[in-house]
């Protein structure tokens, strides 16, 4: 329809051009104007429709051709089932929101964004969030933001504080719902990014994962802004929030205390790299590794920037911990591992290669592969038994040469250490 219209316009112009009388221009201009302003709406048309095939054509009008080509090289096995995962994102500030683009760029199912404050002009210096946006709820200025990159996203904001009673139930119940992909086992989402700059959000949201038994990934930025990590949780499996805690809480030192009156870290250059672009990165590819199934799935990583240095380790769960819905979730894991074992054994067996096939069809030569015993009397032994009459090796077999010399003289004794000493004294008295 683009190019149809494409065309009236350009055949209004040769009429415009063609007319004697200039009189009757304007007529003809406002013709014009009314198909380049329904061009304009098509394009627009065409931009929000939503796709309803992911394919891997490479055309301009294509929004996913680069994100297939994953699948292309091999290193996805089918890139197409991102559109089948939902994402919650608790804290759409400096990681958060960026990592929200991301994955709304890669054409993620689902998701649920989670955060309680508003956007301020001081938030400018970030990422993201645009001036005219001040005032929005994070959430809803996200979702704005978000749905006009990619139509395709399901997106649902959540302004509120999982800190507090009602926040937190909502949080639950929103977590538990499975409108979006009724098939689900357990909860409505397959993985939920902790994005958040305090204690007290952290162990909610470790709480809500450990009563829900869902994976969730952390992530977190020093206060010096100079180091950051992410961390992969799987309750029961890995060490949940509380079962490691920070040292600074480990120390009975209070978390409050550390922030500096007046200095917010989140904008301190240095925060600008590891907050907004290291750390959002390093999350995103380690959740699209663990949705789409390729490469390692890091259990930790650190980033210092100072020494250059990643980091990189395992937690087991505390026997100890002081969550007791973590010590449930470490039971259930337990008494699975024969299941485990069990459904792992018939992976590697049903993976395993069976017989081993012919690799060439074609044997223009004949060529076969016999047993050493069969050689033993045939008519391709060397043996000179097998000799035609008359004929005989000019060379000794490879056999004989492997045969070690049978030695006639027998070997010289050797001298005993007293003889040798006394031959040695004689030497030295001459
Ligand atoms: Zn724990």
């Amino acid at each position: 329809m683009e190019g149809e219209l494409k065309e009236l316009l350009s055949d209004i112009k040769t009429l415009k051009n063609s007319l004697p009388d200039r009189s009757q221009y304007a007529l003809i201009e406002n013709g014009q104007g009314s198909v380049q302003k329904s061009g304009g709406f098509v394009k627009n048309f065409i931009v929000k429709c939503s796709i309803q095939d992911m394919n891997a054509e490479v055309v301009d009008s294509n929004p996913y051709s680069r994100l297939m080509a994953l699948q292309k090289m091999g290193i996805v096995d089918n890139y197409e089932r991102i559109r089948e995962f939902s994402v919650a994102i608790v804290g759409i500030g400096g990681v958060g929101s960026v990592a929200t683009e991301v994955l709304t760029r890669c054409g993620i199912g689902h998701l649920l964004l989670y955060d309680y404050d508003t956007v301020e002009l001081a938030n400018m210096n970030r990422l993201f969030f645009r001036p005219k946006q001040a005032g929005l709820t994070k959430t809803d200025a996200a979702v704005q933001t978000l749905s006009d990159i990619n139509p395709d996203v399901v997106l649902e904001s959540y302004t509120l504080n999982i800190t507090t009673v009602r926040g937190f139930e909502t949080f639950m119940s929103s977590l538990r719902n499975k409108s979006f992909c009724s098939s689900k086992d357990g909860c409505g989402v397959d993985l939920v990014l902790s994005c958040v700059d305090n204690y007290e959000a952290r162990m909610v949201v470790n709480q809500a994962c450990n009563e829900l038994n869902q994976t969730w990934m952390e992530s977190g930025v020093s206060e010096n802004a100079v180091s950051g990590h992410i961390q992969l949780l799987i309750p029961g499996k890995t060490a949940c929030f509380a079962c490691a805690p920070p040292l600074v809480v480990a120390s009975g030192i209070d978390a409050h205390t550390l922030k500096r009156e007046g200095v917010c870290a989140a904008s301190l250059p240095t925060t600008m790299t590891t907050r907004w672009e290291l750390l959002p990165g390093l999350l995103v590819q380690n959740t699209l590794k663990y949705l789409l199934k390729f490469g390692h799935v890091t259990p930790y990583l650190g980033y210092n920037a100072l020494k250059d240095y990643f980091p990189t380790m395992e937690m087991k769960p505390n026997p100890q911990c002081s969550n007791s819905a973590c010590l449930e979730r470490q039971k259930e894991y337990a008494l699975a591992k024969p299941a485990r074992d069990a459904a792992a054994k018939a992976k590697m067996e049903a993976e395993a290669p069976s017989e081993t096939k012919c690799l060439h069809e074609d044997n223009e030569w004949n060529i076969s592969v016999v047993d050493d015993t069969d050689l033993q009397g045939s008519d391709v032994g060397i043996s000179s038994g097998s000799l035609p009459e008359g004929i005989i090796h000019e060379l000794p077999s490879a056999d004989e040469f492997q045969k070690p010399p049978v030695s006639e003289e027998p070997a010289t004794p050797v001298d005993d250490l007293e003889d040798l000493k006394r031959q040695l004294e004689a030497l030295n008295a001459g």
